[in-house]
């Protein structure tokens, strides 16, 4: 039986990686700061066979323990301070986490591999958030970086550290360059999940207003389940390599709240939704749209839902949460 240690397992990504990976016949591992910590109850209750082993991405000795006791083939590396408003207020502790800690996990593997180099495979998360100001569009594999946030800058460092330990040392060892993801597990601290509740609240009449930052701001939003089949697709190719996970397509801040609201039956939502500078970032990325052609040829990648499908996914889950409270 393979065995795969998952970091970030808590995430969102996370929980729907152990389910493919347990549904693929995997033995599954997830690496946790606590784990008797009792916040983990509910990833455990969903993840029913994963076992979780103790492990910070700051520490390489926790590192170097767990995967000597877990002895994995794959290792994907999902854990990360990952919220980029955030990371301007932690900088410091977002470049120890999102960058230092690949290196640190790298080593880790490194040193566990000895002469058996490349069985271990190993999965960097890399992010479309060091395309940043990017200077042509759609991005792809070999578009120029231009990072906008300290984590985008942090995740820059991952992705470049995990090219050269493969460079270096003929590690199996991939970046998935993901494009935003979201589901009903996209953690409340973006965009997406906040507008979904949000609405589902508004429309049970339970808050009066939805209040958000930059607009006009454009992501390229896919399905998180889409995206981490990508990840385990990459690792079962012949050798590490990088690949663009995107849609291909970019809607605002804007476009996304229209939909939600209009899931609800609300079509004129403007009175709902107020401006607040609070929520502004020092600097922003104005427009992400990303090529993932290489992946849907080498992989055979393909997305099985479409911007429509995921917002109406994330509302309707927020409503029907509400429901099963009142
Ligand atoms: P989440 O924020 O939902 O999950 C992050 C995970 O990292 C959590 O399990 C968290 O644990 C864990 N973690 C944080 N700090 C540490 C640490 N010091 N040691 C060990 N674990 C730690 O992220 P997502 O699931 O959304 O994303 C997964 C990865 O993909 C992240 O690296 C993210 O940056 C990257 N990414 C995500 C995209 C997206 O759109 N979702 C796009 C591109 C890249 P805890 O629960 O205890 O806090
Ligand atoms: P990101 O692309 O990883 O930063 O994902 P987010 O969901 O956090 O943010 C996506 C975009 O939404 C960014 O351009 C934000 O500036 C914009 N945005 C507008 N209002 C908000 C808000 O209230 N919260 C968050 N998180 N982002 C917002």
């Amino acid at each position: 039986m393979k065995r795969a240690l998952v970091t970030g397992i808590s995430g969102q990504d996370g929980t729907y990686l152990a389910q493919l990976l347990l549904s693929e016949g995997y033995e599954v591992f997830g690496l946790v700061r606590e784990p008797d910590n009792p916040a983990l109850t509910p990833v455990k209750q969903l993840l029913g066979d994963v076992s979780f082993v103790s492990g910070d991405l700051t520490d390489v000795g926790s590192l170097l323990r767990a995967i000597e006791s877990c002895q994995p083939s794959e290792v994907y590396n999902l854990a990360a301070v990952s919220h980029v408003a955030y990371s301007w207020q932690n900088a410091g502790l977002t470049t120890d986490v999102t960058a230092k800690g690949v290196l640190n996990i790298l080593e880790a593997i490194r040193s566990v591999e000895g002469t058996r180099t490349g069985s271990i495979r190993f999965y960097q998360a890399s992010s479309s958030e060091m395309f940043g100001k990017a200077l042509t569009s759609p991005q792809n594999e070999l578009t120029a970086f231009w990072p906008r946030s300290p984590y985008g800058v942090a995740k820059a460092f991952g992705h470049y550290i995990t090219i050269n330990y493969r460079e270096s040392y003929g590690m199996h060892a991939s970046n998935g360059i993901l494009f935003n993801h979201e589901s009903p597990r996209r953690r409340i601290e973006f965009v997406t999940r906040k507008i979904a509740r949000a609405v589902a609240r508004i429309h049970a009449g339970l808050d009066s207003g939805l209040v958000l930052g930059n607009l006009d701001a454009r992501r390229d939003w896919g399905y998180a389940p889409d995206y981490v089949r990508a990840m385990w697709l990459m690792l079962q190719q012949p050798q590490g390599d990088d690949f663009v996970i995107a849609s291909g397509e970019s809607h605002s801040i804007r476009d996304f709240v229209d939909l939600a609201f209009a899931t609800v039956g609300i079509r004129e939502w403007n009175s709902y939704v107020s401006v607040d500078e609070s929520f502004l970032r020092p600097a922003d990325i104005d427009v992400l749209v990303g090529d993932a052609s290489k992946a849907r040829r080498v992989l055979g990648w393909v997305p099985t839902k479409s911007f429509e499908e995921i917002v109406e996914i994330m509302v309707r889950h927020e409503v029907d949460a509400l429901g099963s409270f009142s």
